[in-house]
């Protein structure tokens, strides 16, 4: 096998270490995230190529330069056809200008394309080197949705999943909690962030060490890796033979994870033009844009688009690091990023709920296109950009912006704005009559501390 790529810790305190290391531990040990050590690069005619590929094998493509020396081609070659095996749509909204469906996995949002191949090179690994995992993880919906599906039936990891039991939808809840197996669900009568909280205590107390306790959340190279490989997939679907072209991508974006893949993608060859990171009212980033001055919001606002609720984005710290700063955990800037650089490829623009709920009415009068809030954030950051610069909104410029859930995730705003029920995608059929696995747990570290060393 080739010589393997390693990651490095952007606290630059830890030692570097090679995929199935960082996939398996997380977070590095000083608290950082892990970026690879050099961005692979992938040539234009191999990238032209991809036209003929179908998803599976474009992920293959990308995905095996990150993973060089770590895994057989023919072991993750299998890996991919397993995980991707459902459509990725590009529908037109006008002109060149595109909606890409990230929401036809078996959880309805983007976060299956993720945690899919995550659940399964874990399971490789553990296998491999005959350990076992316990994955803890905090959801405001989504995550914990496509982490449980995901790792579903998956043999030597054990699953527990935290959410604040007031603040899902019946069919985020439902989704996690007619499971069962290996997937634990605990209802907490409390906040996301109450949640999160208990997660980091268990990490750092010794008493659980034995457990080997791990994350899947999107601090996890893992998970950032899959979410590369789409913006690839759009491009090579939507290009012009013998033409060459840059596409503008617009991302709604909370903890950043989706558009660092965008990012990645852009550094590895992609012709990208311009990204636009569209947010919620939580406007933290489109802030330190325009001043290069950061400060996080605490605690997030609350908005229609909830799983973008973020306050201080966790992979905020790797998109500084490729622009050759510093930030740390807690948000503070140890060497400032090149802002110009950033500035060049990066526009960014903050969303509000009522500009939401207009885009969401008007696209669907307009163009017949159904949107659903955080999908709509993500093209209301692109009618945003257009704005400011109106000889970008040429008709013949690619445009391709993501929506990340499916609508029938949000009946009820979408009920309310445009007086249509979303059709039931096939996975989330017949979840209202399965029985529910879930225990109610208090916010108390002692009592979640001995649910898990009772249980496991
Ligand atoms: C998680 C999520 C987002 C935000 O993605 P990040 O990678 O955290 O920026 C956007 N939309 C939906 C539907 C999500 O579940």
């Amino acid at each position: 096998m080739k010589e393997k790529l390693l990651y490095y810790s952007t606290n630059l305190k830890a030692e570097k270490v090679s995929f199935s290391q960082a996939l398996l531990q997380g977070q590095a040990p000083d608290r950082g995230l892990y970026l690879p050590e050099s961005i692979p690069q992938i040539p234009l005619d191999v990238i032209f190529g991809y036209s003929q590929l179908p998803y599976y094998q474009i992920a293959y493509d990308v995905m095996r330069r990150f993973l060089t020396g770590e895994i057989e081609d023919g072991e993750l070659a299998a890996l991919v056809e397993d995980a991707y095996d459902y459509p990725v749509p590009l529908e037109k909204v006008c002109d060149r200008k595109f909606i890409m469906r990230l929401d036809q996995g078996p959880t309805a949002s983007f976060k299956d394309f993720a945690a899919r191949m995550m659940g399964r090179l874990m399971q490789y690994y553990l296998k491999l080197n005959g350990q076992k995992l316990l994955i803890l993880t905090a959801t405001s919906g989504d995550t914990g949705s496509a982490v449980a599906n995901a790792f579903y039936g998956l043999d030597n990891i054990q699953v527990v999943v935290l959410f604040p039991g007031t603040e899902v939808t019946d069919r985020q809840r439902k989704q996690m909690t007619t499971l069962g197996n290996n997937v634990h669900v605990l209802a907490l009568d409390a906040k996301f962030d109450d949640c999160q909280a208990l997660v980091k205590q268990a990490f750092s107390d010794p008493d659980l060490e034995h457990l080997s306790l791990s994350s899947a959340n999107s601090i996890n190279i893992g998970r950032l890796i899959p979410q590369i490989v789409y913006y690839f997939y759009a491009f090579s679907r939507l290009r012009l033979e013998n033409h060459p072209e840059e596409v503008i991508f617009s991302v709604p974006s909370g903890n950043f994870g989706d558009m660092m893949g965008g990012i990645l993608a852009m550094k590895m060859g992609l012709p990208v033009k311009k990204f636009i990171i569209a947010t919620n009212e939580n406007d933290e980033f489109p802030k330190y844009l325009a001043s290069g001055h950061y400060d996080k919001i605490e605690p997030s606002k609350n908005c229609i688009s909830s799983a973008m609720n973020v306050g201080h984005p966790s992979n905020l710290a790797r998109l500084v690091a490729l622009y050759g700063g510093q930030m740390d955990e807690k948000g503070i800037i140890h060497q400032a990023a090149d802002m110009d650089m950033m500035r060049k490829e990066i526009f960014s623009v903050s969303v509000t709920d009522q500009q939401t709920r207009e885009t969401i009415r008007k696209t669907y009068q307009d163009h017949h296109i159904l949107l659903e809030p955080h999908g709509a954030v993500g093209w209301a950051g692109l009618l945003a950009y257009f704005k400011e610069y109106p000889h970008e909104a040429d008709q013949a410029q690619l445009c391709v912006s993501l929506e990340t859930a499916h609508p029938a995730k949000f009946p009820e705003e979408i009920q309310r704005l445009i007086g249509l029920n979303p059709p039931l995608p096939k996975s989330l059929e017949g979840l209202d009559g399965k029985a529910e696995f879930v225990k109610n747990l208090p916010v108390d570290y002692l009592d979640f501390k001995k649910f898990l060393l009772d249980t496991f």
